[in-house]
């Protein structure tokens, strides 16, 4: 059966279009035209028609999610909006006192919205409990601290020390290897998360996660629960493991596919980790070891998603990149690319470096009296994430949410009210990045993303003043309105 969607304006490329309808296959859960609205009239198609201020767009593409992590967690208590370093105290302990659980994580603190202290360590948590194990994670995700029953579970772990409790990288950002959840809670968390995401517009993830997660992933849509599009990418670890296995990229279906490996160069802002030169922050890798994944990464058909903040981490991937490639047909990506330098904008476009960027965190950590502006100098703030120039550049980027938080009103407002004026997008542009030019990361350019004859119909409309949607379509079939 053929279904007419008329909407107000449509998003084609990056501009609204005012005369146009879509017509979709709802079998074939494909768009087999773009006609003109009064040629609509003339058919004996069924049209479903929106109110006026309705746009409709391809599905929202969120290219850097945790969707099953975040999922999972969903029932893991939060602690972000604590103020003191004592109110988060009183209630890690009446937490433990009314809640019965093997572990006990706290996800999301952030000491530089505390008044009162603003140093968390073992000893604060023993005085708690020093008979269940605590673990309370910073909003970054980069740092955690422990107290001595959960250090006595884990054992010797690089980057925690066992004296102050605290922990960076390793374990924090892989909270979960360390402190399994079971598979069911998994499952739950990622049927919750795709409700959240579904009822936002979002049709598509990359979700960066962990084995244990795929599997259920694969479980889901065995089962047909599935309605998200879902490409996998794995982490470091587990390089080996894949490449073993003889998986590449693009292997899977337009449901659920896998494309590559993540791996870190530098860390956060918020953690101090985040590299910029001339020294400040880490660099996780050598360029050596980064030669090394690279090559090994080619060699065996599996894309890279590297994460680099900093314009140093940034620079080092650009660098070994172009020792050692001048093209990119596997389109290693770069993710969070905050704060590139000016000259390494031209030579991102050159190589043909997909860059996976998240305006969310332009628009809760860049404008005036946020963290950025308070950790870093005003001048390098200024250069976070120049969506203007990066549009006049070639650059290929696109939206990610990173699940903190995965909010498309919020992701919308940092690309249309970048603090840096010059450097903001148009609403239609935004969505552009947010929808479209995701799906060349998954190298699904040609099946998905646009408004066009003979794309996948996952199809948003939503009201253009509230982005709240209207109706969801995947293939074809409306899965929410
Ligand atoms: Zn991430």
């Amino acid at each position: 059966m053929a279904l007419i969607l008329d909407a107000d304006r449509v998003l084609i490329g990056r501009k609204f279009e005012e005369d146009y309808v879509v017509v979709v296959d709802e079998e074939e859960g494909k768009i087999i035209d773009i006609i003109e609205r009064f040629e609509s009239e003339l058919t004996h198609i069924p049209v479903k028609s929106f109110p006026s201020g309705s746009i409709l767009i391809p599905g929202l593409n969120d290219t850097h999610t945790h969707l099953a992590q975040y999922g999972t967690n969903l029932s893991k208590p939060g602690v972000y909006h604590f103020e003191s370093r004592a109110e988060l105290l009183d209630f890690i302990r009446d937490y433990i006192r009314n809640h019965q659980r093997k572990v006990y994580i706290f996800l999301g603190y952030d000491e530089n919205r505390w008044r009162d202290e603003k140093t968390l360590t073992k000893k604060e948590l023993d005085a708690i409990s020093r008979d269940v194990p605590i673990i309370v994670r910073r909003v970054c995700g980069h740092k955690a601290v422990l107290n001595s029953k959960a250090i006595e579970m884990v054992g010797e772990v690089e980057g925690l020390d066992a004296g102050t409790g605290i922990a960076v990288e390793e374990l924090p950002l892989k909270l979960s290897v360390y402190f399994p959840p079971s598979r069911q809670e998994i499952e739950e968390g990622i049927l919750k998360a795709q409700e959240e995401a579904l009822s936002q517009g979002i049709t598509s993830i990359t979700d960066i996660t962990r084995p244990m997660h795929f599997r259920v992933y694969q479980k889901l849509h065995r089962e047909g629960k599935l309605k998200l599009k879902v490409n996998v990418i794995l982490y470091e670890e587990d390089m080996e493991a894949v490449s073993l296995a003889g998986f590449e990229y693009f292997f899977g279906d337009e449901h659920l596919r896998f494309s590559g490996i993540k791996i870190f160069l530098d860390g956060s802002v918020g953690a101090g980790t985040a590299a910029f030169f001339p020294d400040r922050g880490i660099l996780t890798k050598t360029d050596e070891e980064l030669k090394g994944l690279l090559k090994m990464a080619t060699d065996r058909n599996l894309q890279i998603a590297a994460h680099a903040i900093g314009e140093r981490a940034i620079n080092q991937f650009l660098n070994v990149f172009e020792s050692l490639f001048s093209e990119n047909p596997l389109r290693h990506r770069i993710e969070h690319y905050e704060f590139p330098l000016p000259e390494d904008l031209d030579r991102t476009a050159r190589l043909g470096i997909p860059v996976s960027v998240q305006p969310n965190f332009v628009h809760l950590l860049c404008h005036e009296g946020q963290m950025y502006t308070r950790k870093l100098p005003s001048e390098v703030v200024r250069r976070c994430n120049p969506y203007r120039t990066m549009e006049e550049k070639g650059i290929h980027y696109a939206f990610g949410s990173d699940n903190m938080p995965m909010d498309v009103r919020m992701m919308i407002k940092g690309a249309v009210e970048h603090p840096v004026e010059s450097e903001r997008l148009s609403l239609p542009e935004a969505l552009y990045r947010f929808s479209t030019a995701g799906a060349l990361f998954s190298f699904e350019e040609g099946i998905k993303g646009e408004i066009k004859q003979g794309q996948r119909a996952d199809i948003v409309v939503m009201d253009e003043e509230t982005l709240e949607p209207l109706m969801v379509m995947v293939d074809g079939e409306i899965i929410g309105e």
